[in-house]
C-alpha cells in the first residue's frame, strides 16, 4: 500500500521553509501532494498557476512529489482521495493555536484512516513566512540569505516591477 500525504499552503511565494518541511514530509511517506489553496478573498502576488508552475520546476527531479491545487472544505478534498495525511508545519506559538483548532475541526471531518501531522520548523526558518519576504521585497529590498530560492526572488522582483 502506497503512503500518500498532503501538504497544503498558498505558498505564495514559496520559501525554504516550505521546502525544508516539503522535503522532511517527503521522507516520511512514500508520495506527497503539494496542495495550493486557492482562496478567492485573496489575490495573492502570484496566480495559482504561477506557483504551480515554480513549485513543479523546484521539484522536477522528485516523481514522489506532485503539485495540486483546490478551493473549498479540506476536507471535501481530502476525503475522495487516498491520502493517509494532510502535513503543516508549525513555527510559533501563534501558528500553534491556529492549527491545533482547524486539525480539531478537521478531525471531525476528515473519513477514518486520514491524519493531521505537524512538523515543528527549523531554528533559522521559523521567522520565515511568504509574508515577510513579500514584504521586503515589495519595497526594494533583498532579504536576507536563506529566505527564499534566487529564481523565486528573481520572480517576485519581476513581479513587483510589473506592478510599478
Ligand atoms: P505562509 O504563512 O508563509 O504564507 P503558507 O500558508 O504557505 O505559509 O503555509 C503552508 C504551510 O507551511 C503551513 O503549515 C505553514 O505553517 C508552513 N510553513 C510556512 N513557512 C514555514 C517555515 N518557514 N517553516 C516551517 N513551516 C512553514
Amino acid at each position: 500500500m502506497i503512503r500518500r500525504a498532503l501538504i497544503t499552503g498558498s505558498f505564495d511565494p514559496i520559501t525554504y521553509g516550505h521546502i525544508d518541511i516539503i522535503n522532511r514530509a517527503a521522507s516520511m511517506f512514500d508520495e506527497l501532494v503539494i496542495g495550493i489553496i486557492k482562496n478567492p478573498r485573496k489575490g495573492g502576488l502570484f496566480t495559482i498557476e504561477e506557483r504551480t508552475e515554480m513549485i513543479e520546476d523546484l521539484f522536477k527531479d522528485r516523481p514522489e512529489i506532485s503539485v495540486d491545487s483546490f478551493q473549498g472544505l479540506l476536507a471535501d478534498y481530502v476525503n475522495p482521495r487516498d491520502l493517509c495525511a494532510v502535513v503543516r508545519g508549525l513555527r510559533t506559538e501563534k501558528d500553534f493555536a491556529y492549527e491545533i483548532e482547524m486539525a480539531q475541526v478537521n478531525q471531525q471531518l476528515f473519513r477514518e484512516g486520514v491524519e493531521s501531522v505537524f512538523l515543528m520548523a527549523r531554528p533559522e526558518y521559523s521567522i520565515v513566512s511568504s509574508s515577510n519576504v513579500r514584504e521586503i521585497v515589495s519595497v526594494g529590498g533583498t532579504p536576507p540569505e536563506g529566505m527564499v530560492p534566487d529564481k523565486i526572488l528573481q520572480k517576485m522582483k519581476e513581479k513587483y516591477a510589473q506592478k510599478g
